[in-house]
């Protein structure tokens, strides 16, 4: 059964008519929670007495604490959040460095974010001086996947998280903006394996999109994905291919890639290209590949090359990343001219490519480095009236 806090406006009215409550009740509750960000029953005025009671019966605001939040120098937030069960999870704000609009927007830790050039549709121009902001969020409490880089493949898996406490780390997210700050776009790139844990996040993917609710657009919400080629394609069955698809590669031959990518031996290159082939990508997007540089593992001139024909006739657009170090491996970054030689590589053959400015470094916001914490609680619940 879900958590009230994942049920959409339909579950809602469902619940609700069981009461005698009219249909309206239920989006107006709805609303509160994801539009409003409050989930405390007594702040939501508009509704009854007897449901607000009925509401509070439910233990709608007592199953997450923001524990902590660690502010870096460059405006990165990272927000340590304990869920019911005491274990704590991570999520990160990313700001857009400089200012709306600007290039810079994209070359960030934020980069998996769609190219405003992308634009297909019509969308309301941004206001002067607000500061678009991308939030990173957690699927799992760590990951099961064993990626040699990362620090949460280094902790294996301890549980999935709920619909609830991936939409939850967005609320709280949102709850903290500043008055300047916008809420742009949502990447599952925390911890975790979004795909492996697949119910929970397409569940979270719509509520995360319900227009009477946070109303992401759902190509602003982007899932990466170290490569589970059957259920790549349940979310492009499931969402028509709106949802923006990452993926990380970091490798463009087999065994470069199942040496530091486990799941290859699973779901090699081959069948991972053919999925993204058949991805329905919608007219004028682009997959993003993630690749990570792995200083002497998977940063060569040749490798590079290899890439770039792996990528042949693809619609993508190729994300460099040099490692960020973790404290459970001696791998590390690709010195700066090797990462320079391989974008170059890239762009050479025609390829989009970006090279990602760490984000959040002082407080070990940076991708892959979210980790299992242990901290005690020290800030009970958020703003007053919410969460
Ligand atoms: N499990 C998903 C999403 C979470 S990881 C996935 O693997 O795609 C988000 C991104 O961070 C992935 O591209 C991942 O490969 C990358 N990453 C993990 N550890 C890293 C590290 N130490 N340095 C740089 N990128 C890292
Ligand atoms: Fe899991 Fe992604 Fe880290 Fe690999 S990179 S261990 S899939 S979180």
């Amino acid at each position: 059964m879900n958590h009230p806090i994942a049920r959409t406006p339909e579950e809602w009215a469902a619940a609700l008519a069981a009461r005698g409550e009219r249909a309206f009740v239920a989006k107006q509750v709805f609303g509160w929670i994801h539009k409003k960000g409050v989930v405390d029953p007594s702040k939501m005025t508009n509704l009854s007495a007897k449901l607000r009671q009925a509401l509070a019966d439910e233990k709608l605001s007592e199953w997450m604490t923001l524990d902590h939040v660690h502010h870096s120098a460059d405006k990165t937030r990272k927000l340590v959040l304990r869920l019911a069960d005491g274990v704590t999870i991570e999520t990160v704000l990313l700001p857009s460095v400089s200012g709306p609009g600007s290039p810079a927007d994209i070359d960030a830790d934020s980069a998996a974010a769609p190219d405003d050039d992308e634009d297909d549709e019509a969308e309301a121009a941004p206001l002067p001086n607000v500061v678009r902001v991308t939030q990173c969020i957690s699927t799992q409490v760590g990951c099961a996947m064993g990626c040699v880089f990362c620090a949460s493949g280094v902790a294996g898996l301890k549980r999935h998280l709920e619909a609830h406490e991936i939409v939850g780390q967005v609320l709280a997210g949102k709850a903290l903006l500043g008055d300047n700050e916008q809420l742009r776009n949502v990447v599952f790139m925390g911890m975790g394996e979004p795909l492996h844990n697949y119910d929970a996040t397409a569940r979270a993917l719509k509520l995360l999109t319900h227009p009477e609710g946070i109303g992401l657009s759902t190509r602003r919400v982007t899932v990466s994905t170290s490569g589970l080629v059957p259920e790549i394609e349940r979310l492009g069955k499931d969402f028509g291919g709106q949802v923006a698809l990452a993926i990380s590669l970091h490798a463009a031959d087999d065994s470069t890639r199942s040496a530091i990518m486990p799941i290859n031996r699973k779901y090699p290159i081959g069948e991972l290209m053919a999925a993204l082939r058949a991805y329905p990508l919608p007219k004028r997007r682009r997959i993003t590949i993630e690749y990570t540089l792995v200083a002497g593992k998977n940063d060569g001139p040749d490798q590079a090359h290899r890439l770039s024909q792996l990528l042949r006739g693809v619609r993508v657009k190729v994300n460099l990343i040099p490692m960020n170090p973790i404290a459970a491996s001696a791998l590390g970054p690709s010195d700066w001219e090797r990462v320079l030689s391989f974008q170059k590589v890239l762009t050479d053959a025609g390829y989009s490519c970006f090279v990602r400015r760490r984000r959040g470094d002082d407080v070990s916001a940076a991708c892959g480095q979210l980790a299992l914490l242990g901290a005690k609680p020290k800030v009970k619940g958020f703003k007053e009236g919410r969460l």
